[in-house]
Parts: C-alpha cells; structure tokens; sequence
C-alpha cells in the first residue's frame, strides 16, 4: 500500500450517525475522551491491515467487556480488532500528548499508533495499537511488529494476574504485512483496554503550551471520573487539584512498590508512558528480572541506565514531579504541590515492605514495621552477591516453610554460611506462626511463574511460523501464575543460557 492511500483511508469519517452499540459485538458505547473536545484529540480511522489471523486472544477480557460469545469467535470480530471493519458506534480518535523522553523534554507526541475506538457502558476504552497513523506519528509508520505485540498482550494479562494494575489486552490480530523495523518484520494489532490510557503526558502537553482552559478541562474529567473524593477531601484547603496529585502520586508509588517486589522492570519510564490511573502502560522493551542484579538494564537502547531496575523508583517520583509542574497553574501555589508529592516518599518505602513482608509470608502486624527490613534487606543482599534467580528463589522459599526442608533453598548459593543464617534468622521471626499458614501466603505472593525474556521469545518464534499454541499456552498459564500448572513445569524453570543474549529495544 502506497502512503497516499494509506492517508485515504485514514481519513476522519465524519460525524457519527450510527447507533451508539454493536448489537451483533453485545458493546454499547457511552461518551468519554472525546467529549472533551477537538483540543485534545483527532478523529480519524484505522488503516486496514491485508488477510488479518488470530495470534492471541483472552477470553477473560472479552467476559470483562461482554462480548457476545459468538461474535468474538467470528471473522468480523477479527476484522474489527484490526482496524478493517468499524465496531458500529464507534467513533475513533487519537489524543495528542507531550513528556520527558529519558530526562529530556521532547515536545509533542501522541497517540502516535494507537487509536481509541471508545468507551464502553462498562467504562473500558478500546483501543486498537499498530492500527496505522495518526497526526502524532512523527517519522513513524503507526504499526507495531509482531513480536513486541504478543508480548505487550502476555505482559498486561500477566500482570493482571499478578495483581498489579495494568492496562489490559484483549488479543492481537497479525498480518504478513510487511514492516520495516532493523529487519522485514510483519505487522500485528493489539487491542488494548483500560479506564482510562490518560497520561502524565496529556498534562504536560497543555502546560507546556500555556493552555490552562485544557489543562484545567482534562483535569476535571480525570478527577470527576477516577478521583471524585479528590473534591470531597479538605486536603490541601479543598484545593482538588493538589489533591488529585497526591492520589496519582501514592497510586504510583503502590505501583512501582508492586513491581520492585516482583522484580519487574519497565524500560522506559518516560512521562509519556506514565498513567495517571497508577496503571502500568505502554509495554516495550520490559524484563522480568531472571538474575537478581539490582541494576539490570532490560532496554538495549538505554545505554546511560537511566531506567535500570533500581533506579526505577527514584525515576516514578522524578516524574510525578513533571506532574506537579504541569499541574501548577491549577494547584497554584508551588509549596502546596511540593507537600502533595510528599506522599510518595511514604506510601513507596512502606508499600515495599509490605508486599516484602508478604513476600517472606509474615502477616501485618502492629510491630514496628521496621523489624523486618534487615531481614528484607538480609535476603536482597544474598541475592544480589550471588546473582540468585529472583522468582526460583522466593518459590523455592515458599516450597520449603511448606516442607521443612530447607536444602532447594541452600542449593541455590555458594556461601552456604550466609543463607543459613538468614534462614535461621527468618525462622525466628516466623515464630509460631504454623507453617503450612505461612506457606498458603508465600505462594499467594511468590508466584511461580513469570513472563521471562526467553518464555516470550519462543512463543515469538513459534507465532513467527503460524503456530499460536505457545502464546496460548503461556497466557494460560500467567493467568493464573501463583498456582502450580504441573503441565507446564517447563515455564517454571532456570532460564536458558541464550537468554542473556536477548536484546530488546524501543524499537516495535
Ligand atoms: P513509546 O516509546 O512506544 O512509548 O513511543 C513514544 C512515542 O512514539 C509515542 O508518541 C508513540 O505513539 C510514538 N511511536 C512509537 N512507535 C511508533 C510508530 N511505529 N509509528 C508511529 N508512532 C510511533
Ligand atoms: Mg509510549
């Protein structure tokens, strides 16, 4: 397809006549984003993709937003998800935003390749990622690859799984059409489904460019749909804004809480891919750490290690500070803004510990709470002298205050002396606790299984010659990765040696 007629068919369709449902879908649309006006978005349509196949679908998502069982296995739904027939009702767009792209202001950028269907009744938005340009494309094609696609989809059901707020996945559709990436790659379309897919970003877009109606504009919407007791609250003398701020800060610093204890790392924690819903957003060149390293790099691309693992925290709290400074002209004064981002510095070390304590089994108790970080502290440390594999680890800790026996745990080190101290030392502190109580709670904090690099991979490498089973096979299994799965023992273990050589970038 040549780009004018790429352009051709991505032309906006004009005002919506239809009727605001899919009947044959089961989805009715009710108004969102695009009510806030022409500033904040553009209409247009998906590009068609060529002779589009199912690569992966959840049937949970499609519960969650109630589409009609039938419809979803039929070749029309196959063409909605990839852009090629328009959902009836729908009327897409794509949201202008801006952000700090590895510490640096970039300007505007946008929904480059992602276009927004709607909102369903259920509030979901549906949007189709990889569905060709938009305005915001820059230099871009508007099409995301194969491979980065079927892992955004594992990733975000995984971390639903997990319990770590996310934006969800629907499925993703593929195309032997080609995309040029460092090599000939094939197109593919992720569905993608979320409250919201609002951004730090979108602020920063209208500060940025003084335009404090907007600004003011997008963050009432967000406040009156995702934070109403930010009006309610006398925090901050009733100042809501100031407020609001303090709400994304503590849900993010949940969040980034949430992926330090289960040793997730982003990758590129620009402000552009930070919700302001606290969700994780945006999948790219994201690892689950294999080797306990505390500063791993997983995007190739980062070569100052600006988004290592560790830093990671330090980076959310960098951000949330644009935030603050988009938000100023409505917050009002600086010293207010500075006190509602205090929140962070809190609610991030004392979340840690907790999902840390429940990490080690330990329930909450009325104790102060900093007993247990030297023995937090004591295991991280362990791990990260002997680059011990963070998920087996902690499974196999689980496994043994289950059985009493400690030798899986002691094989996994070289100094011996070290772990059994800490293993006499984390048995003190369990007490009397029974240990099959204590074990329950492990496993339901240790899962065992995680989307490894290498997993992703060959379920990559499989789709990359039209067999789906592996994508199949793993959402199946991260669905539900605290249970045991014994089928698919293979997904539980060391990862392979070529595993270290995977090399992912921003490039998708
Ligand atoms: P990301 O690094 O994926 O968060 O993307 C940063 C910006 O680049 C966003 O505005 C994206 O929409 C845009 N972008 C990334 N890849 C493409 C692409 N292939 N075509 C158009 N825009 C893209
Ligand atoms: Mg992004």
């Amino acid at each position: 397809m040549t780009l004018s007629q790429e352009a051709e068919l991505a032309a906006p369709s004009g005002p919506n006549s239809g009727s605001a449902a899919d009947e044959a879908a089961g989805l009715r649309w009710r108004p969102g984003f695009a009510e806030l006006g022409p500033a904040f978005h553009t209409r247009l349509r998906p590009t068609p993709l060529p002779a589009p196949y199912w690569v992966g679908r959840s049937d949970a998502v499609a519960k969650a937003l109630g589409l009609d069982p039938a419809w979803w296995s039929s070749d029309d739904a196959l063409a909605a998800f990839t852009g090629n027939r328009l959902l009836d009702g729908s009327d897409p767009l794509a949201t202008v935003y801006s952000g700090h792209q590895f510490g640096v202001w970039a300007g505007q950028l946008g929904d480059g390749r992602a276009i927004l269907l709607g909102e369903t009744d259920g509030g979901f938005e549906l949007q189709l990622k990889g569905a060709g340009r938009t305005p915001y494309s820059r230099m871009g094609d508007g099409r995301a690859v194969l491979r980065s696609s079927i892992r955004e989809f594992l990733c975000s059901e995984a971390m639903h799984g997990l319990g770590i707020p996310t934006t969800r996945a629907l499925c993703v559709t593929g195309s032997d059409a080609p995309i040029r990436r460092e090599t000939l790659e094939t197109a593919a379309v992720v569905t993608r489904v979320s409250p919201s897919f609002i951004r730090f970003g979108h602020f920063e877009h209208f500060a940025a460019n003084q335009r404090d109606d907007e600004l003011r504009a997008l963050a009432d919407f967000v406040i009156d749909r995702f934070y109403p007791e930010c009006r309610a609250t006398g925090r901050f003398g009733g100042n809501a804004y100031a407020a609001l701020l303090e709400a994304v800060s503590e849900r993010t610093a949940v969040l980034l809480a949430q992926w330090q204890a289960v040793g997730f790392c982003h990758g590129v924690m620009n402000t552009d891919n930070m919700s302001i819903l606290g969700l994780t957003i945006d999948y790219g060149p994201f690892q689950f750490l294999d080797a306990y390293v505390p500063g791993h790099i997983c995007n190739h691309s980062d070569t100052s290690g600006r988004y290592a693992f560790n830093q990671q925290p330090n980076v959310a709290y960098w951000n949330l500070f644009c935030l603050a400074q988009a938000l100023l002209p409505l917050i009002g004064e600086q010293d207010v803004a500075v006190a509602a981002l205090e929140s962070y510095k809190t609610v991030f070390p004392r979340e840690f510990e907790s999902r840390m304590r429940a990490k080690l089994g330990l329930a909450e108790s009325s104790e102060s709470t900093a007993s247990d970080r030297p023995l937090i502290e004591g295991a991280l440390k362990l791990l990260a002298q002997e680059k011990i594999d963070y998920t087996i680890f902690w499974r196999r800790l689980s496994d043994s205050v289950a059985s009493g026996d400690r030798q899986p745990v002691r094989d996994l080190f070289i100094d011996r002396d070290g772990i059994d101290n800490w293993l006499q030392s984390f048995a003190e502190r369990r007490g009397a606790t029974p240990a099959s109580e204590a074990a329950a709670r492990m496993r339901r904090a240790n899962p065992k299984f995680v989307l490894r690099n290498h997993l992703g991979q060959q379920s990559i490498d499989q789709a990359l010659q039209k067999d789906f089973s592996g994508v199949a096979d793993l959402l199946n299994v991260l669905e539900s990765s605290f249970e045991d799965h014994p089928g698919h023992a293979e997904f539980a273990g060391f990862p392979p040696d070529w595993a270290s050589t995977i090399e992912i970038s921003c490039s998708s």
